[in-house]
């Protein structure tokens, strides 16, 4: 065991203290060689995150008692057991019952403002979080008691851990694409408090192509536009959120390596993929940790970040991510960095908050021993 004493540096943006404390940082030595809690530390952005998804087992027993909403599981052992997907619908199934417990205001509050203390734990200076309001609303949950909950709590995470953020709507692509516009003219009272909009949920067979409407509209309004694509649909459906939707980051993207030309397009462009390793375990996309295509995707020269994607179900937060990332691919401490780089890069925050949150990595670097 390894011990070291790192004062991180202090960097500041719009008054507030990005990144500021004395630690020590212990470095453990694993069978695969010196893994250092150095990377979970880095300065970074999380931008794929569900908050759904960050429904954690105690607090959906917990919700589940508070709102009188009956569960398939009577305790938090038999819902840890019914985690083992065998793919993406599967956990889907789970997801969506776990999400019928959040019923008010106060259960979102709580929902976000638990992330927000992992993820700051996890050395996150900026979350870009996702939220599905159709997977609440179709229940009769209030718009405003989703977003009102979520954005207070995104409001005191900033108060309290000095983390910046932003709020992008998906929408659910196994619905109709009328129902996203229904829920994008719905947000729009709400306008202030969102970043941007994605697409989410069940993937083959619901190219992206069917929500060009929607996505214009959303352009129209100034948001950021994001889609998943390509974790387990095809390369077209890709091609289909950069052309038609006008995708400025592609959630996951996977399956791009297997079309040369897309690979070309993204490498040129520098298109951010927000890679989620932990998720495509867990979702079988890949076997194996080992064999996830990170490694060759920064070698072709992809703009990758590492991320949580629905930590509650996969197996861990962002930190455990970037640890598990590092051992499994045998990255360097100087690859991850880049990796935690990227991240802050593909970051839809003004062009001088960008500079600054660079800037306090290159300062945490700067102490590194
Ligand atoms: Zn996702």
């Amino acid at each position: 065991m390894l011990s070291t004493l790192v004062v991180y540096g202090v960097a500041r943006s719009s008054n507030r203290i990005l990144w500021i404390s004395t630690r020590i940082v212990c470095c453990r030595r694993s069978e695969r060689g010196v893994v250092s809690e150095f990377v979970r530390e880095l300065p970074k952005a999380e931008l794929h995150l569900h908050i759904e998804g960050t429904l954690e087992p105690a607090m959906l027993v917990s919700l589940s008692g508070r709102n009188h909403v009956p569960l398939r599981y009577s305790s938090v052992a038999e819902i840890e057991a019914a985690l083992q997907f065998t793919n993406l619908q599967s956990f889907l199934d789970v997801y969506y019952e776990a999400a019928g417990t959040l019923l008010t205001r106060q259960d979102f509050f709580d929902l976000t403002f638990a992330y927000l203390q992992r993820a700051a734990a996890d050395g996150v200076v900026h979350a870009e979080i996702f939220f599905d309001p159709q997977t609440h609303t179709e229940r009769g949950v209030p718009f405003d008691a989703v977003i009102g909950g979520i954005s207070d709590a995104l409001a005191a995470g900033h108060a309290e851990f000095g983390m910046s953020s932003g709020l992008i709507m998906c929408f659910l692509r196994h619905l109709p694409a009328g129902r996203a516009m229904d829920t994008l003219e719905a947000a729009m009272p709400f306008r202030d408090q969102l970043l941007g909009v994605g697409l989410d949920s069940s993937e083959v067979g619901h190219p992206p192509g069917a929500f060009a409407g929607v996505f214009a509209a959303a352009r129209a309004e100034g948001l950021r536009l994001v889609s998943h694509a390509g974790e387990e649909g095809p390369p077209e459906y890709v091609w289909e959120a950069l052309d038609v939707l006008g995708a400025e980051r592609i959630d996951h993207g996977n399956r791009a390596l297997e079309d040369a030309a897309l690979v070309t397009r993204l490498v040129a462009e520098q298109v951010p993929l927000t890679v989620c390793p932990f998720s495509n375990v867990k979702l079988a996309v890949v076997d194996r940790l080992e064999d996830h295509p990170l490694r060759r995707m920064i070698d072709l020269g992809l703009n990758v970040s590492i991320n949580s994607d629905d930590p509650s179900y996969f197996g861990g937060y962002i930190g455990d991510n970037y640890v598990g990332t590092q051992v499994a691919l045998r990255f360097s401490d100087d690859e991850m960095a880049g990796i935690a780089r990227n991240s802050l890069r593909a970051s839809f925050v003004p062009d001088h908050e960008k500079q600054a949150l660079v800037a306090n990595l290159d300062e945490f670097l700067s102490h590194r021993p």
